[in-house]
């Protein structure tokens, strides 16, 4: 065999093996193996001193012809491999616009919201309107004309966070804020001189919603902030009966149908007699357990007849009008309905906690 033959049988071998290739990577050995420095191609130009000296330019050029034609066949083989690449990567990141999509949570309404929206329904029904008073309250509205003077033994029942009177941000909205001393309301009862002011002579029925504020220790079962609905009914001819009867009511609007109420005395300066409520223990039934401390009861509100000096101070003769007053805590229910071990859990924003209800 001639060294022409020998040189055109390595181009058809490279050819073939160039068709071979899958990958870039075998192209480029194949270029190594072929038209590299030490490639089958390239070592044909080493042969040329063994042929006769006209054969040599002939053979040379043919040498040439085929590098050149490799090359180009090279090149149009890895434009074929990219391409493929290209396409096999598109493919794998293919997003298919037909498919739904994930759907955005929409959230929903804290569950003090929740016990709120469901008290004022209750209420209303009961012909109850709801009266919104300030947060920031002044002394004589939350403590003295509620017959708790600055040296009742009482203003202990309540520690109380007092505002700095000269931070212009908290008297906004406060008539007199400048002589008298502000405080965070300690509950919801300063609302009722309020609405007694504004109201007189008509007849009242509402109900006074509201966060109350406590400078306490804050506990599984205490927090420094809470919400409360005061409750308040003045009228010509009100009794304990009427009151009694409204909780009645509302205990088994709240709790359910079954559940029935009873009332222990108790004190509260600004009511007279002053009542707590319980209802019936919804966790056992009446049976006893842990959360009501084994009596079948639990404590749903404090309550009592308007105390005469309190009826006076927001304008109503007391030997012509009467009333009822009740406050009811709002986070205490939901404890005890959804067995809720920690009452910090309702300001602490974890939404493990929230998305339950
Ligand atoms: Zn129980």
């Amino acid at each position: 065999m001639s060294l022409f033959d020998d040189l055109e049988q390595v181009y058809q071998t490279a050819q073939a093996a160039l068709e071979a290739t899958e990958s870039v990577a075998a192209l480029e050995s194949w270029h190594a193996d072929y038209l590299g420095r030490k490639g089958a191609v390239t070592l044909q130009t080493r042969s040329v001193g063994q042929l006769p000296k006209e054969d040599r330019p002939a053979f040379g050029q043919r040498v040439n012809a085929i590098k050149q034609a490799l090359e180009a066949a090279h090149e149009a083989r890895a434009r074929v491999h990219k391409r493929a690449a290209l396409a096999a990567t598109l493919a794998a990141g293919a997003v298919d616009v037909t498919l739904p999509g994930r759907p955005v949570a929409p959230g929903h309404l804290h569950l003090t919201t929740q016990s709120l929206r469901q008290l004022y329904a209750i209420f209303a029904q009961m012909g109850f309107e709801v009266y919104e008073a300030p947060d920031v309250e002044l002394e004589a509205y939350n403590f003295d004309l509620l017959n708790i003077p600055a040296y009742h033994p009482a203003r202990d029942m309540w520690d109380t966070f007092w505002v700095d009177p000269s931070s212009p941000s908290t008297s906004e909205g406060i008539e007199g804020g400048d002589e008298a001393r502000l405080l965070l309301r300690t509950h919801t009862s300063p609302g009722q001189v309020r609405v007694m002011r504004e109201r007189y002579p008509e007849p009242i029925r509402v109900i006074l919603p509201g966060k109350c504020y406590r400078y306490e220790q804050i506990t599984a079962r205490s927090e420094h902030q809470f919400y409360q609905v005061e409750g308040l009914a003045v009228g010509r001819d009100i009794t304990m009966t009427d009151l009694i009867g409204t909780i009645k009511q509302f205990a088994r609007l709240f709790y359910g149908p079954e559940n029935d109420v009873r009332v222990r005395s108790s004190y509260f300066p600004f009511t007279e007699p002053s009542i707590e409520v319980d209802t019936n223990c919804t966790l056992c039934g009446g049976k006893g357990c842990r959360i009501c401390k084994y009596t079948g009861w639990i404590e749903i509100a404090g309550a009592g007849m308007v105390h005469p000096v309190v009826l006076d101070n927001g304008g109503y003769n007391p030997a012509e009008w009467s009333g009822f007053a009740f406050g009811f805590g709002v986070e205490r229910p939901s404890l005890t309905k959804y067995n809720v071990a920690d009452i910090r859990y309702f300001y602490g924003n974890d939404l493990r906690f929230l998305r339950q209800f």
